[in-house]
């Protein structure tokens, strides 16, 4: 019987008994090469069919892997079955995406707004090393994206709920312009997690997450994986792990495999009490502004509300009325949120960007970039004492 349910799935998908010892929790296995079969010279060292070296693909990624996939794509409507593929990084798996699918002269279409390494791979080393250009659109708009499209575009990429302004793109009309157009369609859900959303279903041909975040939810160890169809997969298997050496970790994978049993459930509380945050935020005066698409006003609360499952994520974006020294005043003055970089952690975490509009902040909201931004990831500590934090926080700064 499959479960069908994604909280049965993210406790059973990949774990099973371990012959050898009978342990009902997979072992972690951190050989770095398998047996050899009996006759190896016609082996495929570039391969990945056969166990042969971790490089190719190790146990516990195999198993990270099933899980995976057993909840991005729980229904099975990828055509030909859903493969994932994990390495060392979120930005591995970016690369990964980029390094397979495109070649000299192509052109991707990719949302204005992005993780900072999204940003630069795309506007400086892509271009400059391999003369593959992108133009950078607001993706929340699809008419933006089909009018950027060129007949040389490969790909189009999206981040959805953007990090950090947290905008939201339509996953179902962005997949439309991109296959009119022959592209692919690659969506960083990062943010929303296959419990928030699942591109695939939408028609996104890849999913990149950076496992860093929600997935290992713990904050202790590094991953990324690309989520699609079979053929896709491999081909960013061969190319971006065996050959480019992106892999993950015996260790991270297992880390991280454990950390997502408890994802639909971390999600949940991560999303209630980002609620809850926001909305004490945005009662504050001393608050200039508060972007979380839980709240009615966020540019695209309703698409928000049509298109993610059971709650907004656990990140928000917001800042002081005043001079940068008062954001970092109060940051200073948080008790139990923690300054740092990083998401999507059991504990809060905060992290001051500065105000400005170089770069790719060119492309955040006018009150970004006049005020800065202090990008919270809302953890699973009780929101009463976050909303507390806050509170003590706002009064001494
Ligand atoms: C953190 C992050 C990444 C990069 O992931 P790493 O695991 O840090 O390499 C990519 N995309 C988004 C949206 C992120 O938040």
């Amino acid at each position: 019987m499959e479960p069908v349910h994604l909280a049965t799935r993210a406790v059973h998908a990949g774990n099973g008994v371990d012959p050898a010892t009978g342990a009902i929790r997979r072992p972690i296995v951190a050989a770095n090469s398998y047996a050899l079969p009996g006759d190896p010279s016609e082996l495929d060292w570039s391969g990945t069919a056969t166990r042969l070296y971790t490089r190719n693909g190790g146990a516990n990624q195999g198993w990270l892997e099933d899980k995976l996939v057993a909840l991005e794509d729980p229904s099975g409507v990828t055509p030909g079955g859903c493969a994932a593929v994990a390495l060392a990084s979120g930005v591995a798996a970016l690369h990964a995406v980029f390094f397979t699918f495109l070649r000299t002269g192509d052109h991707v279409v990719s949302s204005d707004v992005t993780y900072v390494a999204t940003h630069r791979l795309l506007t400086e080393l892509l271009p400059q090393r391999w003369g593959v250009t992108a133009t950078l659109v607001d993706s929340s708009d699809p008419d933006a994206v089909r009018a950027a499209i060129r007949p040389r575009t490969r790909l189009v990429h999206v981040e959805t709920p953007a990090n950090p302004t947290t905008r939201i793109t339509d996953v179902d009309a962005v997949a439309a312009v991109a296959h009119e157009a022959g592209a692919l369609l690659s969506v960083d859900a990062t943010f929303a997690t296959p419990v928030l959303q699942r591109p695939l279903e939408r028609g996104a041909d890849l999913v990149v997450h950076s496992l860093t975040k929600y997935v290992n939810g713990h904050g202790d160890a590094m991953g990324g994986a690309v989520l699609g169809r079979r053929e896709l997969v491999e081909r960013i298997r061969a190319d971006a792990m065996v050959d480019a050496g992106g892999v993950i970790s015996p260790f991270n994978a297992w880390l991280i495999a454990r950390g997502a049993v408890t994802l639909p459930m971390r999600m949940r509380a991560h999303c209630a009490g980002a609620q809850q945050v926001a909305e004490y935020l945005e009662t504050r005066p001393e608050v200039a502004y508060v972007a979380y698409p839980g709240l009615a006003s966020h540019p695209q609360h309703e698409l928000a509300s049509r298109t993610l499952d059971g709650g907004y994520g656990g990140m928000l974006a917001f800042a002081l009325d005043g001079p940068p020294e008062r954001q970092n005043r109060f940051v200073a003055a948080l008790r139990i949120i923690t300054s740092a970089v990083s998401l999507g952690h059991d504990e809060s975490l905060v992290v001051h960007v500065g105000a400005g509009s170089s770069g790719r902040a060119a492309h955040f909201p006018p009150e970004f970039r006049r005020l800065g931004h202090l990008r919270l990831s809302v953890g699973l500590e009780d929101p009463r004492d976050l909303v507390a934090d806050l509170e003590q926080a706002l009064a001494r700064s």
